[in-house]
């Protein structure tokens, strides 16, 4: 299984990490079905981007693009996102790259242009559109020429380039190599990694559908006019975070990123729950009071775990399939977190059975409820640390008379399975 990563020239915004959450439940389903995955994520680390950005701020490449890998890093953990395998960066791929395009070189489906670069000819190249369905012959008049840049849209296809020959403007950012000093397309960096580490067939190949076009198109004309083979048996593409309806973006400008999430308080992982609570084939729009009642409903899933106790019990098997069979319809996260709630209402479950099962899902959903367990000592019986800090915070607005505070707080409390109740001798807290 194949992902495309970040492009690392600024901080991903979380329509970005959309498209990793997805990925992520992709990958977690199959493991939760037994299945080995091999999955393999690349960062791009040169691309017209990166090297834009980087002599903006007067830093060399890899300085630049070391800063922002980090905080992606930190984010997916906070996202609860399983690392892959792997995470190539296109830098360390280069000779993969040179390999490839010189295959194509020799098979007559590239080219070399007058400035020295290398283009890829999709005329010779019989199945090219089959993924996004573009028609070389619908092509306006005037796109029949060829294309340097990496991004382009759909209604001007062109030859695009493999390998492109140095200009002024990329500075000190070159390879030397066989085919010229210059650097290469963002496209043949993730057709070369993807087959270096997982060979010339992969299984799964995800990105958001803006990658669809010209991307992973292209992706395949470049792999599969290598090799004969055919490259990707399932494509999955996630579809957009919008804001206000229109698709978030970096350029558009209307974007957030996890550190906002973070800086108002939110746990980033009610922005995960937020994702799983639509199919990854529809748009969504984001705001805030949407993902903060997202943060309530995983405050209370939190609250009602907590509450079952320290006894682990017996996976409930009916509860099982049933989530592994909304799972296995299309990825159908919205149902399976419906059957979670149900499971945590069923009162013919036993606590310590329900535990067990509402643990099992969530190797799949990945909402941390494993690690709350160590966090707020449920386990040990002992009212957990967070509880007593806001009992005490609670107590403190009385005295002040602030029971506008005094509520919220027992509110919160509430929310994380515990009650506050006032005796004469101050104070006592109880499981709900
Ligand atoms: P990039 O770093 O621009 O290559 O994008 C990383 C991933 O995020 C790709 O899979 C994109 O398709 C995906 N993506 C970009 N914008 C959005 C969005 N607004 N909603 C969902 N996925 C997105
Ligand atoms: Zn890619």
């Amino acid at each position: 299984m194949y992902t495309c990563g970040p492009t690392v020239y600024n901080y991903p915004h979380i329509g970005n990490y959309r498209a990793y959450i997805s990925a992520d439940i992709i990958k977690r389903v199959l493991m939760y079905e037994d299945f080995k995955v091999r999955h393999i994520m690349n960062l791009t680390d040169v691309d017209d981007k990166t090297i834009r950005d980087s002599h903006k701020e007067g830093k060399t490449l890899g300085d630049f693009t070391e800063f922002y890998t980090k905080e992606f890093l930190k984010d997916i953990k906070f996202l609860n996102i399983i690392p892959p395998l792997r995470f190539t960066k296109a830098t360390d791929n280069i000779t993969e790259m040179v390999k490839l395009i010189t295959e194509l070189l020799a098979r007559g489906l590239a080219y070399k242009s007058e400035d020295g670069s290398t283009y890829f000819n999709i005329r010779k190249f019989k199945n090219y559109g089959k993924l996004s369905g573009v028609a070389i012959e619908n092509q306006k008049e005037n796109a029949s020429g060829r294309i340097k840049k990496d991004e382009y849209e759909k209604d001007n296809i062109q030859d695009f380039a493999l390998w492109k020959a140095w200009d002024p403007e990329d500075g000190n950012v070159f390879w030397e190599t066989s085919l010229g000093k210059g650097r290469p397309g963002w496209h043949i960096e993730c057709s070369a990694m993807s087959m270096a580490h997982l060979g010339a067939e992969l299984d799964i190949h995800t990105g958001g559908v803006d990658l669809i076009f010209p991307h992973h198109e292209n992706e395949i004309a470049q792999s599969e006019g290598a090799t004969g083979k055919q490259f990707v048996k399932y494509w999955l593409h996630n579809e957009w975070v919008l804001v206000d309806n229109k698709k978030m973006s970096k350029s558009l400008k209307n974007f957030y990123t996890l550190r906002d999430i973070i800086d108002k308080g939110i746990n980033p992982l009610a922005f995960r729950f937020w994702v799983l609570m639509a199919s990854y084939r529809t748009k969504v729009n984001f705001n805030w009071d949407a993902l903060l009642g997202t943060e309530t409903a995983l405050k209370r899933l939190q609250g009602l775990y907590l509450a079952l106790g320290p006894e682990l019990g017996e996976i409930s098997e009916r509860y099982r399939s049933k989530f592994k069979k909304r799972l296995g319809d299309d990825l159908d996260t919205p149902r399976a977190l419906s059957l979670l709630w149900d499971l945590a209402k069923d009162e013919k479950i036993s606590n310590s059975d329900k535990k067990a099962t509402i643990l099992d899902f969530d190797k799949v959903l990945g909402l941390g409820l494993e690690n709350l367990k160590e966090d707020l000592s449920a386990q040990t019986g002992e009212t957990p640390e967070e509880i007593t800090r806001l009992a005490e915070k609670r107590e403190e607005a009385r005295r002040n008379k602030d029971f506008r505070l005094s509520d919220e707080l027992r509110d919160k409390i509430n929310s994380l399975g515990y009650e506050v109740k006032d005796t004469p001798k101050g104070q006592k807290i109880d499981k709900i």
